[in-house]
């Protein structure tokens, strides 16, 4: 049987670290604020922007929530986002995506300050994640090295391979393993003999969107397994992108759907928002 790999302790480890933090920085009068804009009312982002709020206060932030009708012109967002850009009480700046489709999500991501975008996704902040030299990085992606630090593997030299190379998962992922000198193989629909490549892997992250794709023949014996998808299966329950009961047994490591990945995300906002608020106040 796989080690469990426990997103929730994890995340909340990340999170209690970023609240003491705060509370050292509210001592010399130091506050940090996020402003959370979200468009129109998908259910699905309704409940993200309250899960953003909610972590914004067991850390000690500020947070904004900016709630525009589904109506708002791209001139009237773009005005919002060059207000909160100017905002010194706002270090970070969330545009929950996606947008409504009369809205164009790169246009607006584009301008916002590339010191305020805590989501990492303006084309200065990916270029800076290309070379190596970033403030924030994508939290997602982020939330993985996490995952995968916490159970004691050293990327170095191992053969990773990620399945999907979306701009806000699979390529910075890729990036990230790199950076920690995997030996890496992005993959995507058009890979062919997917499963053999999947199963050279010592680290296999999966950033599909297809409910329970992975099973056992996919992984190496001991490896680690790391679950980005958030799908439905064929009940409406939550599940990832690995069939999990197929997998717990051959994985070294594996993270469950949900309480794997999904909490991590969250946790990587609050560190990059805490990470844009001292270079805003000049600490260190
Ligand atoms: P995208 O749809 O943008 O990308 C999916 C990728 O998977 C594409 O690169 C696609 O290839 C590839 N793909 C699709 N089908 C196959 C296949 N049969 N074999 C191999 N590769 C395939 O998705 P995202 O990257 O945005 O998200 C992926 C999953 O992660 C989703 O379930 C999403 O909900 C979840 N997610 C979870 C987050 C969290 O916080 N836990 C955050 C973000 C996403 P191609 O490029 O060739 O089309």
């Amino acid at each position: 049987m796989a080690n469990i790999i426990d997103g929730k302790a994890v995340s909340a480890q990340v999170k209690e670290d970023i609240r003491q933090e705060v509370e050292q920085l509210k001592a010399k009068g130091i506050e940090i604020g996020l402003a959370v804009v979200i468009v129109g009312d998908d259910p699905a982002s309704q409940v993200y922007v309250k899960n953003k709020e909610k972590a914004c206060e067991t850390v000690g932030f500020n947070s904004y929530k900016y709630a525009l009708p589904a109506e708002t012109t791209e001139e009237e967002l773009l005005a919002l986002v060059d207000k909160l850009n100017k905002d010194d009480k706002v270090d970070g700046i969330l545009v929950q995506l996606p947008l409504p489709k009369h809205l164009d999500d790169k246009i607006i991501i584009n301008n916002i300050r590339p010191d305020k975008d805590v989501d990492a996704f303006h084309p200065v902040n990916v270029g800076k994640i290309m070379i190596g030299d970033y403030s924030f990085l994508p939290c997602t992606p982020a939330g993985v090295m996490e995952l995968i630090k916490s159970t004691g593997t050293d990327v170095a030299g191992k053969e990773c391979v990620v399945i999907g190379r979306s701009n806000i998962v699979g390529k910075p992922q890729a990036m990230l393993l790199l950076h920690q000198n995997g030996t890496v193989t992005i993959t995507h629909s058009k890979t062919k003999n997917l499963k053999e490549v999947c199963a050279r892997a010592d680290i296999l992250v999966a950033a599909v969107g297809r409910a329970k794709m992975v099973k056992a023949d996919y992984i190496k014996e001991g490896a680690v397994v790391i679950d980005v998808g958030m799908n439905r299966d064929e009940n409406g329950k939550l599940c990832g992108d690995v069939d999990f009961e197929d997998c717990k047994e051959k994985a070294g490591y594996i993270t469950p759907v949900p309480g794997g990945v999904g909490p991590m995300t969250i946790a990587m906002l609050m560190k990059n928002t805490l990470t844009a608020g001292k270079e805003h106040h000049g600490v260190n």
